[in-house]
């Protein structure tokens, strides 16, 4: 296994571009070869054996690890501040390989009010299958988490930025409180990525990534990657991955995801600068009525966002004049940006959570979760900001429907 230059003391845009990757360890070849092989050959039929024991480091199989997704898992690691991480075939693949680990009937998992669509199916249609309970908590206010922690909870899970209406959560407060209690936090940092918020610095023990948005950003794949101790991944690897899900990445997605990160903090400055244009202009807008954006002042937690993340990130939601409706028509009359579910891309996308991304939930589970019929999730892309305001802004409600709502 190749062994990199040490560049511990480099910053986040030079270890993205060269951690973990030594050319003279491939022929001197710039870009990391890209390792298309289900198996591996032994030497010997000893050595095979003793690999399968654990007694002698190598590749055996590509479903368990595969120098491509090495490469990828040794960079992720690297950036987000962790030991070790997990190259999965997609974000729910993280997450379904982490929490199958960790958890056995009888157990609880603590839950944010918000999250992401297929991680509430698979908490509440799926995990509480199997005895596990799911609760969910604002934990906006770490005094409700104090509240239900209890001996069962070994998980404690949620996301910030939360998908899709922004809420954050305090990393470093949450932390502390569950692991007084002897849970294990995981966080989902793919809204905010390893450049503006990194978990496990502010005590979570593990990170989970759905690659497919900004990380690859480039919307041309799927996939997801697991961050957190080498004890933990190892668990996380060789039980919930390799014989649970069976979710690993594919090597040509790795090499794909690992040439997106060269470019992680150009496009990611560009998203949030874009971004933050976007979300002042609608806030003056006269049909907007509420835009959830970090960067806002008018943001709730704007305090907490300033503290917590480097920048504020290129998601907005908002909700328009004219309720569900207005929301609808404002994305029927848009022609640059596109109607599209997903994220971090280097297109705008708009879309509807509650009919699309969030049609997970009943209407009432989104009422009780705080994700409102009307409201729009936009995915700043990396367009110039001027030719997105030319679209966006005459596609809204004009003065005269906010009077007809
Ligand atoms: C998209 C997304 C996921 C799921 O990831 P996939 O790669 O689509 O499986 C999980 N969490 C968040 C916050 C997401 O936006």
């Amino acid at each position: 296994m190749a062994h990199p230059v040490d560049n511990s003391n480099s910053s986040f845009a030079t270890r993205a571009i060269h951690h973990g990757y030594d050319p003279q360890d491939e022929h001197g070849a710039l870009t990391p070869p890209l390792h298309l092989t289900s198996t591996f050959s032994f030497a010997t039929a000893e050595q095979g054996g003793e690999m399968f024991q654990g007694e002698r480091p190598g590749y055996i199989y590509s479903r368990i690890s595969n120098p491509t997704l090495d490469l990828l898992e040794r960079r992720i690691a690297n950036l987000e501040g962790g030991e070790a991480a997990l190259a999965n075939s997609s974000g729910m693949g993280s997450i379904t390989s982490v929490l199958w680990t960790f958890l056995e009937s009888g157990d609880e998992v603590i839950v944010d009010k918000t999250l992401y669509g297929c991680t509430f199916a698979f908490m509440q249609h799926g995990l509480s299958k199997f005895g596990i309970t799911i609760t969910h908590v604002d934990m906006t206010n770490p005094e409700n988490l104090i509240k239900t922690m209890n001996a069962h909870t070994k998980i404690v899970y949620f996301e910030t930025p939360a998908n899709p209406n922004m809420r954050l959560v305090d990393i470093a407060a949450i932390s502390l409180i569950a692991k007084a209690g002897g849970a294990r936090v995981v966080v989902d940092n793919t809204y905010a990525t390893p450049l503006l918020t990194r978990p496990l610095e502010l005590g979570a023990d593990l990170v989970v990534h759905s690659a497919t948005k900004y990380l690859g950003g480039h919307g041309d794949l799927v996939a997801g990657l697991v961050v957190g101790n080498m004890e933990d991944l190892i668990r996380i690897r060789m039980e919930g991955m390799k014989d649970m899900t069976g979710s690993i990445m594919a090597p040509f997605n790795a090499m794909l995801i690992t040439r997106g990160l060269k470019t992680l903090e150009l496009r990611m400055q560009r998203h949030c600068e874009n971004a933050m244009t976007v979300a002042r202009q609608l806030e003056t807008h006269q049909s907007v009525e509420k835009v959830y954006f970090p960067g806002l002042e008018s943001f709730e937690q704007h305090d907490l966002a300033k503290r917590q993340m480097a920048d504020f990130g290129g998601m907005i939601a908002f909700e328009v004049a004219g309720g569900m409706q207005g929301g609808i028509d404002t994305m029927n009359r848009l022609n640059m940006i596109q109607r599209a579910v997903s994220l971090g891309d280097a297109e705008t996308l708009i879309q509807h959570p509650a009919s699309m991304t969030h049609s997970t939930y009943t209407p009432e589970e989104r009422a009780e979760h705080g994700i409102s019929e009307g409201l729009i999730r936009l995915s700043i892309g990396l367009e110039n900001v001027d030719d997105i305001l030319e679209d966006l802004m005459p596609a809204l409600p004009t003065k005269t429907s906010k009077v007809a709502a």
